[in-house]
């Protein structure tokens, strides 16, 4: 961020302590509730504090409606299981509330992916969940663990650094809340942020990487609704290539609007053609946000209904997840983020009024935007060990394991790294920094830049992997509370056997 030159003293201030708890899970999306609910599971004596800077749980999932949680990430490419644990329970759970895509309950009775009856039931199963019951689910799930959670609440600092162990630690945060600031203190802190703020706060660039090149970028989901569907099936879809199609098959692509299961498809150069040429000022004014330009239209069910229209007749409507615009801009330099959060609301509007070029879309309307920008790459901290692309792509398996993963997006159309691989503990470990476990998005991978879609970060980013790892961080935590150790001399297999007990997948067994 470009600041004036000047700086100016902060006064010194006394701050009450709000809490004196074991473990302080700084985050409350699916990973920070993974990782309070896990503690809580692993020592139930553990007095566990959640705070959240939104006025609401879910993180990206809510905020960012990444509702497609991606069932796909549970099996590998030979229909092997790779994870289970807080994930598959959360989806369980969501789905039970009976608002979410049914192709859930198909997953949850065993029956794939791969989906048998679905050529390419395993490459995009990115099927939606409900926003409002991923909220309410977890929610449920800390009240009955016995979390006490804290929302509009920011971490914003670290307490006066502890060094007796060697290492420096902050034993809690300093918290703004809408009353103020108070102090939290904790023998652990779980780094949920997906910011890695707690590295970054007690060891600056020597603990926290911000990568030169943003591979990744900020990106936001919109929601547009009103979509009339047998139009678009009808003479949107055939005839036209694409480079996603699900279902593929034609009747099954129909077969899905009628019984509200997902459609997913990525392509429609053409109609972003015809747009721009119909609409020239639409190419201007979305270059002007500062957005990537795009060069094909993704678009997701996130509902479709059956509409009775009167006289025996019916209508089917659906609500599609349109992937926005695209900043390759720091994503911790808060004038940019800004920047990026205006941008990718014009540029949205601008995209509803492309997406009319679609038969049947020609009354969608813009249904919901995110409240926040998606991020992708923030800061990766710097743990005992770093995960590597060839981690990913060779299967590695380590002693420590503390949970699997498939390559996300990394291994989409791409077999290798879609057997799965081990994720160390040592990844949840910060390397100069006692008191400290790392969750979520930010965990220890190694800061490839190089190509997008080859790196660890990119197979760990998924939402399913994110849970993984905040599962065992949680329950990391809540052991070093019991026994009285730091993160980094944790018995590991004290570890891995409470996430045994927790249901979690440490290696891959057949079937
Ligand atoms: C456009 C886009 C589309 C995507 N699509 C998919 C998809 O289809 N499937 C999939 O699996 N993944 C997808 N991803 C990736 C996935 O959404 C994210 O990697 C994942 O949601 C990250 O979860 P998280 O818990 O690490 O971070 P977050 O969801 O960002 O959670 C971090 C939480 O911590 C809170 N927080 C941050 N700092 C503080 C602080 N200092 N104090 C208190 N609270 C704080 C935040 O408010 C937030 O609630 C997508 C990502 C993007 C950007």
């Amino acid at each position: 961020m470009e600041t004036d030159a000047r700086t100016i003293m902060e006064p010194a201030k006394r701050v009450p302590v709000l809490r004196d708890v074991d473990v302080l899970v700084i985050g409350g999306s699916q990973s920070g509730v993974a990782a309070a609910v896990a503690a809580r599971r692993a020592n139930p004596e553990a007095k566990v504090m959640l705070v959240e800077q939104n006025g609401f749980l879910g993180g990206q999932s809510v905020g960012g409606m990444v509702v497609h949680w991606e069932f796909r990430e549970y099996t590998n490419n030979k229909g092997q299981v790779i994870t289970r644990g807080i994930g598959k329970e959360m989806i369980r759970r969501i789905a039970a509330k009976g608002h979410s895509d049914p192709l859930y309950d198909k997953w949850l009775s065993g029956q794939g992916p791969p989906f048998k009856d679905v050529p390419d039931g395993r490459a995009h199963a990115d099927v939606p969940l409900d926003v409002n019951d991923i909220q309410l689910v977890l929610a449920e799930m800390l009240e009955e663990a016995g979390v006490e959670v804290l929302l509009h609440a920011r971490a914003c600092a670290a307490l006066p650094l502890d060094n007796s162990t060697g290492f420096p630690a902050s034993r809690g945060a300093f918290v703004e809340t809408i009353d103020g600031r108070v102090a939290i203190t904790a023998k652990c802190v779980v780094d949920c942020s997906s910011f890695s703020d707690v590295a970054w706060w007690v060891g600056g660039t020597d603990s926290a990487i911000v990568p030169e090149v943003q591979a990744m970028s900020m990106q936001a989901y919109a929601w547009i609704d009103n979509v009339d569907l047998e139009k678009f099936v009808k003479e949107g879809v055939w005839p036209r290539p694409f480079q996603i199609l699900y279902p593929s098959d034609k009747q099954q692509l129909w077969d899905h609007v009628m019984q509200g299961k997902a459609i997913i498809m990525r392509g429609f150069a053409d109609v972003m053609d015809k747009a721009f040429d119909s609409e020239p000022e639409l190419v201007e004014a979305y270059e002007m946000t500062g957005a990537t330009p795009q060069i094909y239209m993704w678009l997701k069910t996130v509902r479709t209904r059956k509409v009775e229209c009167g006289a025996g007749t019916t209508k089917y409507l659906g609500t599609f997840a349109i992937e926005g615009p695209e900043f390759h801009w720091r994503q911790v330099d808060p004038l940019l983020v800004t920047r990026a959060t205006i941008g990718q609301l014009k540029a949205i509007h601008l995209q509803v009024r492309m997406h009319r070029y679609l038969p049947g879309w020609e009354h969608a309307t813009l249904d919901r935007t995110v409240s926040r920008i998606g991020f992708r790459e923030t800061r990766i901290p710097v743990g005992l060990y770093a995960l590597t692309k060839q981690d990913v792509f060779h299967h590695a398996k380590f002693e420590d394991v503390i949970g699997r993963n498939t390559g996300h997006d990394v291994g989409r159309g791409n077999l290798e790294a879609e057997y799965g691989y081990d994720i160390p503990y040592r990844c949840l470990v910060p390397a100069e920094i006692d008191g400290l476990l790392l969750g979520a998005r930010c965990i220890s991978v190694e800061p490839d830049t190089a190509d997008e879609s080859l790196t660890a970060l990119n197979a760990h980013r998924g939402i399913t992997a994110t849970i993984v790892v905040s599962q065992a961080a949680g329950v990391a935590a809540a052991l070093c509370v019991r026994e009285g150790v730091e993160p980094r001399a944790l018995d590991v297999k004290k570890l891995q056997a409470e996430l045994l007990r927790q249901d979690v997948v440490l290696e891959t067994p057949s079937g």
